[in-house]
């Protein structure tokens, strides 16, 4: 670790002000745009968005300024403004925080990922938008094994597992948030499990160095749409759009009807008018994505604990990994590329390979948490 993390300091911004009257904000305002302050929140108003926008940009300028400062004290210190991703509409509306604004102005780009009243796939949407926004910065996501609002709660070490494994199998790091809150961390069951989880993590981590997602297929939002679409209703109008679609189709995720899942996938396909990439025969509690380096492809699946509704709002927590066996993975490989050989690993083994019609095709026995399949490119 850099020795800037020695001297480690922490502030949090506020983001339940909502906007601020005081005299420098509203002549900052006045100058910029020839308007007043609007006195409500309202989203058909012209000068409530520009005002909206401001705010990002005003909070946008504040990090670069302590950015700046922090380097021109220490050049070697690392600076991060940890932010959330629009499942956390009620802080980083009112805190103004929007992180394609910071990029420039940050050593190590982090999303906080502790908050656990979301769909289980969420650090995984997280760490595709960090990893797609800044390929060439590290990245770090918080995890945390304690509930939000309940700290003292360790949550179940079956929640955690792929909690954790989906920041890494879509290119960002972890950042282990260990916290009592205010009292003495007495709850220590979720410990020993993490430390087993990150362990495995360092005997990977040259996995990771550099490995970029090779999907071709993106779901493309913004912030702009949240907040001049969204407008008052940012939940209805944006947010299950996006976790809807993330997963598949609204229907589909908020009662969990197969069928317009189906329709999506179709649609997918149809648009791509190729063949899949990547074909895995697994139930739909698995999550799959591929990752390269040079000459590796890696393949990650993720079991994502069940007997937690993917509904919005409050869900139930995530206490039981089924194991699955035998996943086949079938991998469509670009002309004239051969597979060298193939690993699991866990236990570093080596699997068979098929080949057919330009196609791989391999066994994982046994999925726990995660697993990433090898392959060597000759
Ligand atoms: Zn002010």
């Amino acid at each position: 670790m850099p020795t800037a993390y020695r001297n480690n300091q922490g502030k949090f911004a506020a983001w339940d002000t909502g906007p601020c009257y005081c005299d420098t904000c509203r002549a900052l305002f006045r100058e910029d745009s020839g308007h007043d302050i609007p006195e409500t929140e309202n989203w058909e108003n012209p000068v409530w968005r520009q005002y909206n926008e401001w705010r990002y940009q005003r909070i946008a300028r504040w990090v670069k300024r302590m950015h700046a400062a922090i380097h021109e004290v220490r050049h070697d210190a690392v600076f991060i403004a940890a932010v959330q991703l629009m499942e956390s509409l009620d802080t980083i509306r009112p805190g103004g925080w929007d992180i394609d604004y910071w990029v420039p102005y940050q050593d190590v780009l982090t999303f906080e990922c502790q908050r656990r009243n979301t769909a289980p796939w969420w650090p995984g949407i997280q760490a595709k938008y960090l990893a797609s926004l800044a390929p060439d910065k590290p990245r770090w996501m918080t995890t945390s094994y304690f509930y939000p609002w309940w700290r003292l709660y360790a949550s179940p070490e079956a929640e955690n597992r792929p909690w954790i494994a989906q920041q890494f199998a879509n290119g960002v790091n972890t950042w282990l948030h260990i916290n009592g809150g205010y009292s003495d961390l007495f709850d220590r069951r979720g410990l020993a499990p993490m430390r087993e989880v990150l362990r495995r993590l360092e005997r990977w981590e040259h996995y990771f160095d550099g490995a970029r997602s090779v999907a071709r297929v993106a779901l493309i939002f913004s912030r702009h749409t949240q907040d001049n679409y969204g407008g008052g209703k940012p939940h209805a109008r944006y947010l299950d759009f996006v976790r809807g679609w993330y997963q598949m189709e609204l229907l589909f995720y908020r009662y969990g009807f197969p069928d317009p899942g189906r329709v999506l996938a179709n649609a997918v396909r149809w648009a791509l008018a190729e063949e899949p990439t990547v074909e895995v025969a697994a139930p739909d509690f698995v999550e799959v994505t591929l990752m390269a380096q040079p000459q590796r492809m890696l393949l990650h699946l993720v079991n994502l604990p069940v007997g937690k509704p993917v509904n919005t709002g409050w869900r139930h927590i995530g206490r039981n990994l089924v194991t699955v066996n035998d996943i086949v993975v079938r991998l469509r490989l670009a002309p004239g590329t051969r597979v060298r050989e193939a690993r699991l690993a866990t236990g570093e083994t080596t699997v068979p390979v098929r080949e057919k019609d330009g196609s791989i095709e391999v066994t994982v026995p046994r999925l726990v948490d995660h697993e990433i399949v090898i392959l060597e490119i000759a």
